[in-house]
């Protein structure tokens, strides 16, 4: 007897694609994408890569007319239901490139549903390159396998972000001069969350006030060493998706 080919197939590239995706569409790809799945992966006529948009799911397609610099991919069938990621947002301050990049790729592995920068006093970079980040969260929900990319909110500043926080949301603040001890906080605070970093120069004294002020916040340590902004965000997060995230 011959085993049932894995459906669908293992090695199945998977892109991210902004075309709305049902069953039978064509999905033109072009630009690094098809120079991806032609030149990287290699694909043949009737190969199948994975598809999502980031609104219906996952589905597989079928590779067809290859040219030199793009093809067409026609939808089969849906694969994965779309994603429900936990409530979480990242609310981290804008640090240096390579490092902000590291921070989205991890946020997006880890299941975070909201990427918001934040700008503060002390921040050394106040300006991002969105669509840098936007293309980080793209390789690695596609890596990952993800169905939907995190939401990524253009850049805020400290003051507006706490003036409207929402009612129903935490406000975990992580604060390097000190707070609770984080897993028998997360424990006692379920439900929807955000986790707020600040950048490599930490908060100024006034902030951490206006912070504190503000009636969801929850001021938590990380521990004992003072960790570089990247590694408090994606440490926190590990530990929000771990206590009270999708993890179980
Ligand atoms: N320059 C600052 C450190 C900033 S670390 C100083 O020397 O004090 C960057 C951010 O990571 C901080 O603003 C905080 O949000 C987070 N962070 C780092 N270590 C932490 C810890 N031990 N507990 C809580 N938050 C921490």
């Amino acid at each position: 007897m011959t085993a049932t080919p894995a459906w669908p197939p293992q090695s199945a590239p998977r892109l991210h694609v902004e075309t709305p995706l049902e069953e039978g569409v064509a999905v033109p790809v072009d630009g690094n994408p098809a120079h991806y799945l032609i030149s990287v992966m290699r694909v043949k006529p009737d190969d199948i890569v994975l598809l999502f948009d980031g609104r219906s799911g996952e589905w597989a397609a079928k590779v067809r007319d290859i040219r030199k610099r793009d093809l067409v991919l026609e939808v089969l069938s849906r694969t994965k239901a779309p994603e429900d990621v936990p409530d979480f947002w990242l609310c981290c301050a804008p640090i240096k490139k390579g490092r902000i990049d590291l921070i989205a790729e991890k946020a997006c592995e880890l299941g975070v549903a909201r990427l918001q920068p934040v700008l503060t006093r002390r921040a050394v970079v106040d300006k991002l390159n969105l669509d840098r980040l936007h293309a980080h969260l793209v390789e690695a929900a596609e890596q990952c396998g993800r169905t939907a990319l995190p939401e990524l909110t253009g850049m805020v500043k400290l003051d507006a972000l706490l003036k409207d926080w929402p009612d129903e949301r935490w406000l975990f603040f992580a604060d390097e001069t000190g707070g609770a001890s984080l897993a028998e906080t997360l424990k006692d605070h379920p439900g929807p969350a955000a986790f707020l970093i600040g950048p490599e120069g930490g908060f100024d004294p006034v902030e951490r006030e206006a912070i504190r002020a503000v009636a969801k916040a929850v001021p938590v340590s990380l521990g004992p060493r003072i960790l570089r902004a990247e590694t408090a965000a994606i440490a926190a997060t590990t530990a929000w998706m771990a206590i009270n995230g999708d993890w179980r």
